[in-house]
């Protein structure tokens, strides 16, 4: 047996473990376009600051690797001959598999103004775009960044870690405001300016000037310009649909595939950020761009490929992260809506967390530490823990398990109620039942 994995990201390197730990004697080969191969996509924010050398984005041993007993190639899979069971690489060679993984995850959606070619102008996708900012900072004096999310404070924080002057431009009146509320995008911001980030609401971007190919300043569409040496930019990403598409598989916004994982066609799986997922609990297909759900799919992808019938079950969305220095945890369902300053979906986001949900909003704390939660009828739908992150771990729990609420329900939502006190409380008597 031959197993054929495109995309040497987490959830390629998941579906390789799962499948050796079925399969001892089937060929793996783990095949991508990355000259570094696998590393920590998110840790590129922390080599950005400074935080985390290029070593540590890179976990796996030596040792490791040579148990998983794979074949590595580099190379980029060009076309998918469904038909005939291979791949073509580098438009020059071929390899045929017995089972296919496409795990080629999602590319940032490119700038579409005049001067968006020139030199200094930057995204944050992969280690060269990390390492091409590292330099630029190195005699860039001022920037301009655009977009929304987290990998555009990602790339605020690290220029502004490196001594460059930052100008954020939103296209909105405020940070990231499918996910966060009013508050929360105010909080994030006011750090920002503390740490002396000139934020630029209602702002536009109309086209990048230059000088011998190199940017100097940009022009926005109230007709201001802002002199600049690096324009850094992450306006959301978008699946890698196009060798699938090509292939004939059943595309949506990701690779369509079912909770085995499975594509269209039965040889063929998909996973990971370009992947869009049958979830059989809410019944839709969802994307997601985390870390977290890539790996597990991945997992499940590699148990199916190498003959078991696993389904992926969709954890609720979680992710922790840093949003200007303060840690947020976001849980569930927590968001509304469409955010102008993306085009789709961001860098560790989930569509999940913008599902509109049918729940009353319960809200504490006005200064750093703040709680919100999404209370529904008779359970919690999701929550933001910004600051403080002693309720992250027992709201996950109590999110992920359904668990009842309704005897704090009403508790919950008297205004000015302690939330965090009745939670913890909730949590002391709920965790003994739900261990029990
Ligand atoms: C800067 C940054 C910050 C992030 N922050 C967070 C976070 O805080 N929390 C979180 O949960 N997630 C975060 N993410 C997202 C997370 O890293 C992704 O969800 C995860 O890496 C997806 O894994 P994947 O294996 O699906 O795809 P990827 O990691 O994108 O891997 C896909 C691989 O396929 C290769 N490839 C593409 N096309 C081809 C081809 N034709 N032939 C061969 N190879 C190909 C690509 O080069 C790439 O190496 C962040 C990502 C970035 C970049």
């Amino acid at each position: 047996m031959r197993y054929v994995v495109i995309g040497t990201g987490v959830a390629g390197l998941a579906a390789c473990e799962a499948i050796r730990s079925l399969d001892t004697a089937g060929e793996i080969i783990f095949l991508g376009d990355d000259p570094h191969g696998y590393y920590s996509r998110p840790g590129l924010a922390y080599y950005l600051t400074g935080e985390m050398d290029e070593k540590g984005l890179f976990p796996r041993s030596k040792n490791a690797w040579l148990s998983l007993n794979i074949r590595f190639i580099k190379g980029k899979v060009t076309r998918i001959y469904s038909g005939e069971h291979k791949v073509e690489v580098d438009s020059t060679s071929y390899l045929e598999y017995d089972r296919l993984l496409v795990a080629v995850g999602a590319k940032a959606n490119r700038l579409d103004i005049p001067g968006a070619e020139f030199e200094g102008v930057v995204k944050l996708d992969h280690m060269e775009d990390a390492r091409s900012i590292l330099k630029l900072a190195r005699w860039g004096k001022t920037a301009v960044v655009v977009g929304g999310g987290i990998t555009a404070l990602e790339l605020v924080e690290g220029l502004r870690s490196r001594g460059v002057k930052v100008h954020y431009l939103l296209r909105s009146d405020r940070y990231w405001s499918n996910i966060l509320d009013e508050q929360e995008s105010k909080i994030i911001e006011q750090r920002l300016q503390e740490d002396g980030v000139k934020i630029h609401h209602h702002s536009e971007l109309l086209e990048v000037l230059g000088k011998r190919g190199r940017v100097q300043s940009v022009r926005l569409l109230d007709g201001r310009t802002i002199r600049c040496d690096i324009l850094a930019y992450a306006i959301g990403i978008r699946p890698r649909v196009e060798l699938a598409r090509e292939a004939g598989l059943a595309v949506d916004r990701g690779i369509l595939a079912n909770e085995y994982l499975q594509t269209s066609n039965p040889d063929i799986y998909a996973a990971g950020d370009v992947a869009q997922v049958y979830d059989p609990m809410s019944k839709r297909s969802i994307i997601d761009s985390l870390w977290g759900p890539a790996r597990e799919q991945g997992f499940a992808a590699g148990l199916n490929m190498a003959g078991q019938k696993t389904a992926y079950i969709k954890a609720v969305p979680f992710n922790v992260t840093r949003l200007a220095g303060l840690t947020t945890t976001i849980i569930g369902t927590v968001g509304r809506g469409h955010d102008e300053d993306l085009i789709g979906i961001a860098r560790g986001d989930s569509e999940t967390w913008r599902a509109l949900p049918d729940a009353i909003v319960a809200q504490t704390g006005f200064e750093v530490n703040r709680l919100r939660l999404l209370v529904g009828e008779s359970k919690l739908l999701g929550a933001i823990v910004m600051g403080e992150q002693k309720l992250s771990f027992p709201l996950e729990k109590i999110i992920s398990s359904n668990a009842d609420i309704s005897p704090i329900r009403e508790k919950l939502l008297q205004p000015n109620a302690p939330i965090g006190d009745i939670i913890a409380d909730f949590w002391t008597t709920w965790r003994t039942q739900y261990a029990s």
